[in-house]
């Protein structure tokens, strides 16, 4: 009992205080990109063609965030000077046209579905379907579990049966053998209800857009409310999230 105590104070309080005080990544994260439109349409094109999610508008020089696997390669072939990432990871959006940025997003707390915060914002049960995901974008919802983001004291948590959600969260592509299962989880969560689409594979098919085995879209099998990119999305981008949408 002592060891524990002693283990206990040892540790200390190591929840972080987000939403009430900024949190500052690591300097290598990549969050929302910044596109510079005065660099040259010679080096816009260069990286449209590097991209290889095909991420790229080099005429109208923008990034969809949708497919962006935030790899760097733009930023490192241009030198930052069509594209720099900076450290912001509030980058999800309601709107999946939003995703399609030249570094600018509206705010997500100001989204069209207001009702759920007065249904969901004191009490979110989420049920997590991986539809064929690489595990990546499911251990970032994991960890918000763990005591330095303890999503359970916002009143939110995951949930074994969609019978007890208020929201499925989807990630991976969505095979052709998932379809189904992800279809029923659906169904039986009981109305009204949210879909959030969490990773590039979900949104737009990610790495693996083009196979027949996929879906490549979330938004065309389900009504989907919030989109939450990046491969993975950074666990601080799925609590902002949940936060913006819910609170
Ligand atoms: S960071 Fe995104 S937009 Fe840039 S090359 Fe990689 S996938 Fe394409
Ligand atoms: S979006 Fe990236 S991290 Fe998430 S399941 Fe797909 S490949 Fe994995």
């Amino acid at each position: 009992m002592l060891k524990t105590l002693y283990n206990r104070w040892e540790q200390g309080y190591r929840t972080n205080n987000y939403p009430k005080e900024k949190i500052e990544l690591f300097p290598r994260y990549r969050g929302l990109p910044e596109i510079h439109k005065n660099a040259s349409e010679e080096i816009a094109k260069k990286c449209a063609s590097a991209c290889p999610q095909d991420a790229i508008d080099a005429g109208a020089k923008v990034i969809d965030m949708g497919r962006c696997v935030f790899c760097g390669t733009c930023e490192r072939l241009s030198k930052g000077e069509f594209v720099s990432f900076t450290g912001n990871f509030e980058i999800s959006v309601s709107e999946k046209e939003h995703l399609i940025t030249d570094g600018t997003l509206p705010s997500l707390a100001d989204h069209a579905r207001q009702h759920f915060k007065k249904l969901f914002g004191r009490s979110l049960q989420l049920r997590q379907v991986s539809a064929a995901g690489c595990n990546a974008c499911e251990a970032d919802l994991n960890v918000l579990a763990t005591p330095f983001f303890d999503l359970a004291r916002f009143g939110i948590n995951f949930v074994a049966s969609p019978r007890h959600a208020d929201a499925i969260v989807v990630t991976g592509p969505i095979s052709r053998n998932m379809r189904t299962a992800l279809l029923k989880t659906y169904e039986a969560t009981p109305s009204p209800k949210a879909v959030i689409a969490v990773g590039s594979c979900t949104i737009t098919g990610g790495p693996f857009r083009g196979s027949a085995e996929i879906t490549e879209g979330l938004d065309k099998l389900l009504p989907v409310d919030l989109f939450i990119p990046g491969c993975p999305p950074h666990p601080m981008t799925n609590l902002h999230a949940l936060l913006s949408f819910f609170k």
